[in-house]
């Protein structure tokens, strides 16, 4: 496995939009019990971990186990996957006080920041939970005075009530933290949310979003963070190696309720449920038929900006891209990739219309 993802699946509450797996009232006992389950399938993983070049602590919100509990688990992960080059975690500003970025940072080369927006009332609008604890400002700071090298921001934008002109100023004070990395996602009714149900009957303004992302692409590329897949930016170097990993399709290992993890021909994924994956619930395994899983790998890495060589298709997928050419051929034509003898990649309009790309290719007969 070339990668570990671990989900914590702990918050403190539930945001209105949220459609994550995550425990919204942990008890001591319940994270305690989840780290010892967590600790037990590390050890008996251990022999596929010794070349995993990526683990990611997402959630939920991994930022909230108490310090004594990321010590053990970090303890854990750093002995079993030795070869570790990229350690990310997500964190809710709120909780990077200094003691906590040191401890964040003792293994973790790359924090990522959930801000979501600079602006309380658009947060309001979505129903993002407010809490006492450091802002944005003062957690970049707590980070960087613990030696943090790799910092991601992530925003989320097309909010009720946002106009182009909040939008560039949310991103404009994003920029002034100095992020290395941006991710910014335009916010989705997912359904059986709070949230969905809110705007349910209003129609979503899908040019308003598309000019927000465009927007994002040409403000954070003038910074020296330029896309480099549909929804992140980078300076050059710092791209999110676990997430360009599992987007050209390298193998990955997902622990923790709903977790998904994927070994080069099957996928599967872990119940959403606390309970019933601390009591040995099965994981859900996905079958998925060559052809389909080959056009999922394709479809995947055009989400990124460099898109695929052949080579390295190949290597990811066992076999080359020909079975597929009359659809890169049509997508082509229709200025969705720019294709060669060695290389397709996505155009800007094909990052836009990825679903188009997307559906094309697994729904390739
Ligand atoms: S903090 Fe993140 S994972 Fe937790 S409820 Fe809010 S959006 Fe969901």
């Amino acid at each position: 496995m070339r990668n570990l993802y671990i989900h914590v699946p702990f918050c403190d509450g539930k945001c209105d939009y949220c459609a994550f797996y995550s425990e919204p009232a942990p008890d001591g006992a319940m994270v305690r019990q989840w780290l010892d389950r967590i600790l037990y399938q590390l050890e008996e993983n251990a022999p596929r971990l010794k070349r995993t070049e990526t683990v990611y602590f997402g959630g939920g919100t991994p930022s909230i186990l108490p310090n004594d509990i990321l010590k053990r688990l970090f303890a854990a992960v750093r002995e079993v996957v030795p070869a570790a080059v990229e350690v990310s975690i997500e964190a809710n500003p709120f909780t990077v006080t200094p003691e906590k970025a040191a401890v964040l940072t003792s293994f973790a080369n790359r924090v990522t920041l959930g801000v979501q927006s600079f602006d309380p009332v658009l947060l309001d609008a979505v129903g993002r939970r407010k809490h006492a604890g450091p802002g944005p400002e003062e957690a970049v700071r707590n980070l960087r005075d613990a030696g943090l090298r790799n910092l991601g921001l992530d925003l989320m934008y097309a909010l009720p009530g946002e106009t182009p002109e909040l939008w560039r100023h949310d991103l404009e004070l994003a920029l002034k933290l100095n992020p290395e990395h941006i991710s910014a996602y335009s916010v989705t009714p997912e359904p059986g949310t709070p949230f969905a149900g809110r705007v349910a009957g209003s129609p979503e303004d899908d040019a308003l979003s598309g000019a927000m992302w465009e927007q994002a692409g040409v403000l954070l590329g003038a910074a020296g963070l330029p896309r480099y897949e549909i929804s992140n930016y980078a300076r050059p170097g710092f791209e999110s190696r676990h997430n360009s990993n599992v987007w050209h399709g390298q193998t990955y290992l997902g622990l923790g309720p709903a977790a998904c993890s994927f070994d080069g021909a099957d996928r599967w994924t872990q119940v959403s449920d606390l309970r019933a994956w601390l009591d040995g619930a099965p994981p859900e395994i996905d079958r998925i038929p060559r052809r389909a899983r080959l056009g999922e790998i394709l479809m995947m890495g055009l989400r990124t900006v460099r898109g695929w060589t052949r080579r390295e298709f190949e290597v990811a997928s066992g076999c080359g891209w020909d079975d597929f050419s009359t659809q890169l051929d049509e997508l082509a034509e229709r200025g969705l990739v720019t294709l060669a003898a060695d290389a397709v990649a996505p155009t800007e309009r094909g990052l836009a219309f990825w679903n188009d790309v997307a559906e094309s290719l697994v729904f390739a007969p």
